[in-house]
């Protein structure tokens, strides 16, 4: 074999070997992005295996090419522990990312012109959900519910007038950038008033709904779809569950209808995240996550940052910083230059333009993981204020070094 096969990356490339490096030590940062998870080193084993080289087309047991045996055992295990993880009837572990698995729901039960009725992006909704520039909203008519002015929170009365006057054939819930828990149950009366069928994308919440930190849609959505790398802390992907009367056309619409061959070191590596999820001591990180936001959206609300709807039920909160005098992109930038990664973020009803926002996104998914609790949260939030209040070179490198001091304390990697 051409010695290409066998050397290490670090002599066959060093390039992309020192980039890799540099990325984990950046990821030492504190990261408070809220779509952002940890894998452990078993997930990346798998996503890094010889599965690989193996194409798959089509399902265990109904492949379209020979010598399937061991990725049938592994995309069989993936299923069954999604089943069990979720209470689900029916899963289909293929989608390479959540807007696929989302664009294969809509392919599966929609006609081109069907109407989409979702979250409005600027208010914490998802591009896959019918918005003009993703394909669900070319293929679809995409129409939007806001989040209440008053509250911050989704106002059902509100989303039944509003499925009432556009009459959609999907109604989309689950968010990117939504603190509060999601009702389900009323999203069934709406789309059971108005004759919808009803997608939760839970792809944010999933590790604390099969946790039980959230309330599950199981029981409400015709649909549930999720990302396996946010909070589930798995491989980047997706997945898809349904009751068994749709499985077929979901299972159609994946493939043949939106992919190909399936990556199967990373459902290999999803079954791994599955089995991680059901143990103990992930469900009780998971309800860590969520007390660890709860502790951060406190302590900022004690320095007089703004949350929309007050607070947080789940691993994000949204601030907004308008009484702070600096912009969502001014802010993104002065947090990272100490040391703590996130994002700008619309708040709802915005004055500023997306490029610029209002707001920032905090989600504290990556910093529990690596073992942090309520005291580093208060001293998190001290540190926000400070590079938020006076972003000058001064205290960004005072701010700089506290942060350096933390996470040394919790190394990701070892
Ligand atoms: C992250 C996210 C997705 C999909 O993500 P991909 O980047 O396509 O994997 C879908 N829906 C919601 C609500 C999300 O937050």
């Amino acid at each position: 074999m051409d010695e290409w096969f066998t050397q290490s990356l670090s002599d066959s490339d060093p390039a992309v070997f020192e980039a890799i490096g540099n990325e984990r030590r950046r990821q030492e940062a504190i990261n408070l992005i809220a779509s952002e998870s940890l894998t452990s080193q078993a997930v990346r084993e798998a996503s890094g295996c010889v599965m690989t080289n193996k194409y798959a087309e089509g399902y265990p047991g109904k492949r379209y090419y020979g010598g399937c045996e061991y990725v049938d055992v592994v995309e069989e295990l993936a299923i069954e522990r999604a089943k069990k993880l979720f209470s689900a009837e029916h899963v289909n572990v293929q989608p390479h990312s959540g807007t696929q698995a989302n664009l294969a729901v809509y392919l599966a039960m929609l006609k081109p012109g069907d109407t989409i009725l979702s979250m409005e992006l600027s208010h914490g909704g998802h591009l896959s959900h019918g918005y003009k520039i993703n394909e669900s909203g070319k293929l679809y008519n995409g129409e939007f519910y806001n989040v209440s002015k008053q509250t911050g929170r989704i106002d059902p009365a509100e989303v039944l007038a509003r499925a009432r006057e556009v009459e959609p054939k999907m109604i989309v819930c689950g968010y990117s950038a939504y603190p509060r828990k999601v009702p389900f149950k009323e999203f069934r009366e709406i789309a059971d008033a108005v004759d919808a069928y009803l997608m939760a994308d839970i792809a944010h919440i999933a590790g604390l709904v099969a946790a039980g930190v959230h309330p599950s849609p199981i029981d409400y959505a015709d649909f549930v779809t999720t990302t396996t790398h946010k909070t589930l802390m798995g491989p980047r992907g997706a997945m898809i569950m349904c009751r068994e009367e749709y499985a077929k056309d979901i299972d159609r619409a994946v493939f043949p209808g939106c992919q190909g061959g399936p990556f199967m070191q990373q459902i290999a590596a999803k079954a791994v995240c599955f089995k991680e999820n059901l143990a103990k001591e992930r469900r009780e990180l998971n309800q860590q996550v969520a007390d660890n936001a709860k502790a951060l959206a406190e302590e900022l609300l004690g320095y007089d940052f703004n949350l929309v709807s007050g607070g947080t039920d789940n691993h994000l909160m949204l601030a907004d910083l308008s009484n702070k005098n600096i912009t969502g992109k001014d802010a993104e930038k002065a947090l990272g230059e100490s040391g703590i990664t996130l994002n700008k973020n619309t708040v709802p009803y915005d004055t500023q333009s997306p490029f610029v926002t209002s707001g920032i996104r905090i989600g504290t998914p990556c910093v529990t993981a690596r073992g942090m609790k309520q005291p580093q949260m208060k001293q998190i939030a001290d540190m926000i204020n400070e590079a938020v209040t006076t972003p000058s070179a001064e205290t960004i490198n005072k701010v700089r070094d506290r942060a350096c001091d933390l996470t040394s304390q919790f190394p990701v990697y070892v």
